[in-house]
């Protein structure tokens, strides 16, 4: 079956689900990318602002951040021995760094980004709102029973694959809110316990990321009362996630390295709806103009953003049109329509996207935690074969060359961000490994791509 809303070529690998790394042709210098959603570079500021104002609060809420002083933020680390055992080419590898977003407290993912700047933002203007708070005052003063009892008589709710639900549970539920959170149906058990245990609501639904969105909005725009987080839509998510380049910029800088355009930064994330990697790469362009190079990476059955930047006509579109079945491992991926907010903020600033196969992703899950000790969930892998589609591969090539980057590679950085995991309970990595462990035998015996 062939799509006539996509290029031949682009559709028939998506419907065959061989992976693939496809370039994006709307890719702009800085200067050029259309400001078609409004947001630029005071809006990361501003949220930036925003971030340091909660922190007193954040401190709080979350005893676990009163040594990061309420800054909810990840390391940015080698890894070597990762380089080593992914990339045979070690002369061309370039400098490998994990972005350990999977270590992120409160939400265990990615997700605290977004979800906990999105919650505090509405927060804050209940209770101002109500008189409760002016904009000068400390935001401490959200977690006082004035605020609390404001709170408690309204609900936030989410629709969610598991981690973004985990994400807004725990920081609507320790304000004070009534939380619902809405899960499809590749969510995972222990999420969903994890959430009822702080007296979230659970509602689980049969249908994918799409319908349980569809049901949660439904549902919480007949409250008054209730404020729907929409992963489909947001830009306070969006703008969370931003603030991430602010942070990694300082990081490099730390570190001692250089990018410029002799030492070209290559960024791979995992993607779903879209929010957090366009969030974060919108955020990366603007630190670092075209000197970063942003990758998403997707499942080969819910590659839903490569299919809404390749489609010819700007209308949104799902990959059931191209006979996938968003049926994935990786279920902080598994979605089957992309954001548009993201889309249409990003269409200019992606470098590109390319596509894994689930056996993929759990035997670099395996890969990481034999090379690193470090324990991710198999989403959260999704990116790690991101250097060698770029370097070892056609495609990747082509696009060394057109940005006139081929002779620097081994001057480059690659930073794969790792999205999900510190959560997972031991019995669920244990699973892993031993799946991430067979698929990396079965792999090595038939080298395949
Ligand atoms: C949500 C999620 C992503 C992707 O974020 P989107 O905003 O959905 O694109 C990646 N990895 C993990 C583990 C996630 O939970």
């Amino acid at each position: 079956m062939t799509n006539k809303r996509l290029p031949k070529a682009v559709a028939e690998l998506l419907a065959s689900r061989q992976p693939q790394l496809w370039l994006n042709p709307e890719w702009r210098p800085l200067h050029q990318c259309s400001e078609e959603t409004g947001l630029g570079l005071s809006d990361i500021h501003n949220a930036e602002y925003r971030w340091q104002q909660f922190a007193t609060l954040l401190r709080i809420l979350f005893p676990e951040l009163e040594r990061c002083n309420g800054i909810i933020e990840s390391e940015l680390r080698p890894a070597d021995r990762l380089r080593q055992a992914l990339m045979a080419q070690q002369a061309r590898a370039g400098r490998w760094l994990l972005k350990c977003d999977h270590e992120l407290p409160v939400a265990g993912s990615i997700k605290a980004r977004g979800a906990v700047y999105e919650v505090l933002l509405h927060a804050e203007n209940l209770a101002i709102a109500a008189g409760l708070l002016r904009p000068e005052d400390d935001r401490r003063l959200l977690s006082e029973p004035p605020a609390r009892c404001l709170f408690s008589r309204h609900q936030v709710a989410v629709g969610s694959t598991g981690n973004l639900g985990l994400g807004v549970g725990a920081i609507a539920a320790a304000l004070g809110f009534r939380a619902t959170v809405h899960m499809s149906a590749e969510a995972k058990e222990w999420k969903k316990a994890r959430l009822r245990a702080r007296g979230v609501e659970v509602i689980e639904h049969e249908g994918d990321f799409g319908s349980a969105v569809a049901a949660g909005r439904a549902q919480s725009s007949k409250d008054p009362l209730s404020y729907f987080v929409d992963d489909e839509q947001s830009r306070h998510l969006f703008l969370g996630y931003s603030v991430a380049a602010l942070r990694v910029r300082q990081q490099i800088e730390n570190m001692g390295l250089r990018v410029d355009a002799t030492h070209p930064l290559f960024v791979y994330i995992p993607c779903g709806v879209g929010g957090a990697p366009s969030g974060i790469s919108f955020g990366l362009r603007h630190m670092f103009g075209d000197n970063v190079h942003c990758f998403f990476a997707e499942p080969v059955s819910s590659p839903c953003m490569l299919t809404r930047l390749a489609a010819l006509d700007n209308n949104p579109i799902a990959v059931g049109e191209i006979g996938l079945d968003n049926k994935t491992d990786a279920d902080g991926l598994a979605v089957g329509q992309a954001s548009e907010f993201a889309a249409l903020t990003i269409r200019n600033q992606v470098s590109g996207v390319f596509t894994g196969r689930d056996a993929w992703f759990f035997s670099d899950v395996f890969r990481l935690a034999e090379a690193e000790s470090v324990q991710i969930e198999p989403s959260a892998a999704a990116g790690f074969r991101g250097p060698t589609w770029i370097l070892d591969t056609d495609a990747g090539r082509e696009y060394l060359t057109t940005h006139g980057i081929e002779p620097y590679v081994a001057s480059a950085t690659h930073i794969l961000w790792t999205t999900g995991g510190v959560f997972v309970p031991q019995e669920e990595h244990q699973r892993f490994q031993e799946r991430g462990r067979a698929e990396w035998q079965a792999e090595a015996s038939v080298p395949s791509r």
